[in-house]
């Protein structure tokens, strides 16, 4: 492709993106393709001679478009939200442009430092420690998800913890993980990926009109360890679970651990940047405990997938326990310690210029711009808690503080089911479900930047009549 006919595609693919936003909402929100249509709508082998772009551009509305879900559709409450937005989507483009690899420092500096720079402002906009700013001995560093957050946090606990030999002789003693119920996944697959095993993962009570972890079971579950001759090593502590955002006490959480010597993960995956409005900054209360945090602009902040901030109070466990320097890595700026290697903050080696997307999110909306959206989802949220709240025939099974609300009809699972089921078939929106104390629960999450008040009058209207 010449640069010519780059020019040119390239502008046909920005106004069939832009073309995309605009019709979105006209789209059914989730796709109705059955398993196996997306493939056999397009040939089975590759082709021998090149094909024109426009080829590709009519394959994409033709076979491929029905079988997106379509994350970005206003009638999208499904989950947690995966942001994406202009900006974000032309940091993308330049960061693919440049087609730059920043594994060290020395394979391109600028794709080093403005990722430290970018994850500087971010701790100044969320009001995050200044343990976790990079002028210190702790830092930031993007990662592709939350999963590989926890999974390195684990993995520097496990080499503080046995004071480096996790990743010399193997597990020396037997280490213990905590976290609640309630946790992502991810906590329990990092578990296994680390080679701790399930067994010594403790899944900690909930308390159930919070939902919050039971800091009481916590602390008699460290003790039995302690007493067992067993290893306490790592707590994550959710601010903003999964199935109903709730908030686990972090602040009561952190003296356990600092007492314990267990390292504390906090995941706030999906709250964690609502804390860019000044209103919401309890979010991050006991933060300061944290040994490491992680946060995803990717889920709220307006910046395409993939996009983990990830902080640590101090970086040196980490980069002691993922360091491996062969000679073909070796290079001056390595040796002379004044440079980030992000290669050793991460599983993979290799590394895209996520920061680009970033700062470009940063700096076209402002963190006034930012507030503007986390509050504006925040207040249809709310709104839609006080119809659901005024409407007898239904309930609110937890706090619901963002904007996320947790809701089902009274008495058996079956109707809310059924209810669920009905509405996504409809095209208009997509919600999903949890469990709450044992009840089949809907999810409602607040989230797409396309959202407006329509969007919930018109979803809370469907809602009331299928129930
Ligand atoms: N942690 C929490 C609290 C989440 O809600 C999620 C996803 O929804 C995750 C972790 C996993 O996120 P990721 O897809 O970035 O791994």
């Amino acid at each position: 492709m010449s640069a010519e006919q780059f020019r040119r595609h390239g502008r046909e693919v920005v106004d069939w993106i832009a073309d995309y936003y605009e019709r979105l909402e006209s789209l059914p929100v989730l796709s109705t393709v059955a398993p196996g249509d997306v493939r056999a709508a397009l040939p089975a082998h590759p082709p021998e001679h090149g094909q024109p772009f426009a080829d590709v551009l009519a394959d994409l509305d033709r076979a491929v478009l029905p079988g997106i879900t379509h994350w970005q559709h206003p009638g999208f409450f499904g989950y947690f939200p995966a942001n994406a937005s202009y900006p974000s989507i032309l940091g993308d483009l330049l960061s693919a442009g440049l087609g730059a690899q920043g594994m060290l420092w020395a394979t391109s500096p600028a794709v080093t430092e403005l990722e430290t720079l970018t994850l500087d402002w971010l701790t100044e906009l969320l009001d995050l420690p200044a343990a976790f700013r990079s002028d210190g001995p702790g830092g930031g560093v993007i990662q592709d998800t939350a999963s590989s957050a926890v999974l390195v946090a684990l993995v520097a606990a496990l080499h503080r913890a046995s004071a480096g030999k996790s990743g010399q002789t193997g597990m020396p003693q037997r280490h213990t993980v905590y976290t609640s119920q309630a946790a992502h996944s991810s906590v329990e697959k990092a578990v296994r990926i680390a080679g701790v095993g399930t067994d010594n993962l403790r899944l900690v009570d909930l308390d159930p009109a919070s939902q919050s972890m039971r800091v009481e079971h916590l602390r008699r579950l460290i003790e039995a360890d302690l007493a067992a001759g067993r290893v306490p090593t790592l707590v994550v502590a959710t601010a903003g679970t999964t199935s109903t955002t709730a908030f686990d006490p972090v602040a009561r959480i952190g003296p356990i651990c600092a007492s314990a010597g267990a390292w504390l993960h906090v995941d706030a995956a999906y709250a964690g940047v609502a804390a860019v409005c000044p209103e919401l900054r309890w979010i991050n209360d006991g933060l300061s405990y944290a040994d490491s945090y992680s946060t995803n602009p990717h889920k709220w902040l307006l910046t395409n997938f993939d996009c983990d901030a990830f902080y640590v109070a101090d970086r040196a466990a980490l980069i002691g326990a993922l360091s491996v320097l062969p000679e073909y890595l070796r290079n001056a700026a390595t040796e002379s310690g004044a440079v980030i290697d992000y290669r050793d903050w991460q599983v993979p080696l290799g590394r895209r210029f996520r920061a680009l997307k970033l700062w470009c999110v940063l700096r076209w909306y402002g963190s006034e711009g930012l507030r503007a959206h986390i509050r504006g989802h925040v207040r249809l949220a709310q709104d839609f808690a006080e119809w659901v709240q005024a409407d007898e025939r239904f309930e609110i099974v937890a706090p619901h503080p963002l904007s996320l609300v947790c809701f089902r009809l009274r008495g058996a699972d079956e109707p809310n089911e059924k209810l669920l089921s009905q509405l996504n078939a409809g095209g208009k929106v997509f919600l999903t479900h949890t469990r709450v104390n044992g009840g089949y629960t809907l999810r409602l999450a607040v989230g797409s930047p396309a959202t407006q008040a329509r969007h919930l009058e018109e979803a809370w209207q469907l809602i009331r009549e299928l129930a």
